[in-house]
């Protein structure tokens, strides 16, 4: 949990996606082609909140139809039940991302 808080971290102040932190490399801005759904230059904004390959993890976080899911996620909290579904959110996204890349290589 503390290395995905570090990534989560990382993320908030640069708004890219934290590759090193899960087996990949570096921080990048953005992805040639997203492993889950195969749309060319993807953000983290695609990864967190428009990506079909990471639509059923929306489901699980406490937000409306309406929210900006980045802002929910990067945003923080006080309470220590809210940080921690942002942080694992967060975390889950990217490494569901991360672990359909490793199947495509
Ligand atoms: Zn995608």
């Amino acid at each position: 949990m503390w290395r995905l808080f570090s990534a989560w971290l990382v993320v908030r102040i640069t708004g890219s996606i934290p590759l090193g932190w899960f087996g990949g490399d570096g921080l990048v801005e953005e992805l040639a082609v997203c492993p889950l759904c195969s749309q060319v230059s993807v953000d983290l904004e695609h990864i967190l909140a428009f990506c079909m390959g990471t639509g059923f993890l929306r489901g699980t976080i406490p937000i409306s139809e309406d929210t900006d899911v980045v802002r929910w996620v990067l945003l923080g909290s006080d309470d220590v039940d809210t940080l921690y579904k942002q942080v694992r959110y967060f975390g889950t996204c990217i490494v569901t991302c991360m672990h359909a890349a490793k199947m495509h290589a």
